[in-house]
């Protein structure tokens, strides 16, 4: 590693390493596949990937061995270090929920007051609870948190959630949230001045690959005088581009939505006279 290259820590197991690698090869990053070594180099841009444990890399970012880092909001929070969140990434999504036994009266933050919450978040559990005056008991376990209520170590749990089943499978039930996470790069209080160009490099790729997956570029053939109607349907944000075809009463409009749009638009769309819909996804999105 010399010191002019950047350095970018990444989870080298568990949950977040398999979309984080897949997030970094659709940035155009070119590295060895190497999640066993500790580094690996990038050929295209000064920059070094350590694959480190997920849990190490709030901490080595803070400490200045690595330039930026991928981590969960999770993982932030429960770190006793402040770093800036240069983005949110949009995956490894979860939640940080507060859960009892199905058969438990309590429903609400409060009614937890004087139980034991066995977590493996206890910084964000005692914090979470401090901040609204709730009395609770934390019961720190490293793993397999949700069968503490039924060894009689705790009345309650806090943990990861993501789809709810291993709660349900644990004859547990949400009492709620304390906390929405997902991956996220973070980057060091102050960078090297020199690696400071490359950081805002990786931060401008990494956004436009984000960017991208949220939305599709949609390409449709309408008559002209369906314009105005289509327009309607399409959001306001950036006005669609409108080409002339060699029909002169034909015109091709182009636009970029939102992924999560397009289910809705593509009826309508049709029923105002578009044809030939196009919905192509987009590589990177630089707004
Ligand atoms: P690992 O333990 O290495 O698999 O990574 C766990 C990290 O993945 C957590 O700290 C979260 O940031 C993230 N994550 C996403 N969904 C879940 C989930 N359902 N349970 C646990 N961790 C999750």
């Amino acid at each position: 590693m010399t010191p002019d290259r950047l350095r970018l820590a990444v989870p080298n197991k568990g949950r977040l390493l398999e979309p984080t690698l897949r997030l970094l090869r659709d940035a155009g990053l070119e590295f060895e596949d190497q999640s066993r070594a500790l580094v690996s180099h990038a050929e295209n841009v000064p920059l070094d990937i350590l694959h480190v444990r997920t849990e190490d890399i709030v901490e080595l970012v803070g400490d200045g061995v690595a330039d930026l880092g991928i981590t969960g909001t999770n993982l932030l929070a429960e770190a006793d270090v402040e770093l800036p969140v240069r983005l949110e990434l949009g995956y490894g999504r979860c939640r940080l929920e507060a859960a009892v036994p199905v058969d438990d009266e309590a429903v609400s933050f409060e009614q937890l007051a004087g139980r034991r919450l066995a977590t493996s978040h206890p910084a964000t559990t005692r914090r979470f609870f401090g901040e609204r005056g709730i009395d609770v008991a934390i019961v720190p376990l490293s793993g397999s948190v949700e069968v503490a209520p039924r060894l009689g170590l705790a009345e309650g749990i806090v943990d990861l959630v993501s789809t709810g089943s291993t709660l349900i499978m644990n004859g547990l039930r949400s009492v709620g949230c304390l906390l929405e996470s997902q991956a996220v790069l973070v980057g060091r209080p102050s960078a090297v001045a020199r690696r400071d160009a490359t950081v805002d490099e990786v931060v401008t790729v990494l956004g436009a690959v984000v960017a991208g997956r949220r939305r599709k570029y949609l390409m449709m053939n309408a008559p002209r005088r369906a314009l105005s109607a289509i327009e309607a349907i399409l959001p306001g944000l950036a006005s669609p581009s409108v080409i002339p075809l060699a029909h002169d009463d034909m015109v091709a409009v182009h636009a970029v939505v939102e992924d999560a749009d397009v289910w809705r638009m593509l009826p309508p769309l049709r029923a105002a006279g578009a044809s030939g819909i196009l919905v192509v996804p987009i590589e990177k999105l630089v707004p």
